[in-house]
């Protein structure tokens, strides 16, 4: 299985809420839906895909959006917004956090990711996720291989981008 490289040059802060993280994987992915449209800054084909990633035969862990656009992958990428959490009826926004990355195609051709500022992100806004997490809060924490892990997932499993 592939992982990322984290470009970890944020700083490395504790998180003591997550205590609860879900056992690691293995992840199955469903695909939920895709909508398309135009870049606002450069015109080109635009989509956002979406789905659900659920541990195998258990629950939902987590839920992504991915935007791309068509010459944008090396710059200036294509965000991929989680909520990670339970999800479904009983759960609510106060028991998922959200997760902003920027993914990028490096000149090698190899996959990169890295945690962006949620707040440019409509994730960000406190209605799926009551928590949004920053940079400094992933890497370098117990949350970083869970999320690792998902991102493995949905690379592996959803066709539709990458
Ligand atoms: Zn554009």
């Amino acid at each position: 299985m592939s992982s990322f490289g984290w470009q970890a040059d944020g700083g490395i802060s504790t998180i003591h809420w997550i205590k609860n993280v879900e056992a690691i994987g293995p992840y199955e992915v469903e695909t939920t839906d895709e909508s398309g449209g135009k870049c606002d800054c450069c015109g080109n084909d635009s989509s956002c895909v979406w789905g659900m990633v659920h541990k195998v035969d258990g629950p939902t862990v987590a839920a992504y959006w991915m935007h791309l656009t068509v010459g944008h992958l090396n710059d200036p990428g294509a965000n991929l917004d989680l909520v990670v959490g339970p999800w479904g009826e009983g759960t609510t926004a106060n028991e998922r956090y959200s997760i902003a990355l920027l993914y990028r195609q490096q000149v090698d051709g190899a996959p990169s990711l890295m945690v962006v500022d949620y707040a440019d992100r409509p994730i960000g806004d406190g209605t799926l996720a009551a928590t949004a997490v920053a940079r400094g809060d992933v890497i370098g924490t117990p949350l970083a291989p869970q999320v690792v892990s998902i991102i493995d997932a949905i690379y592996e499993q959803d066709g539709s981008f990458f």
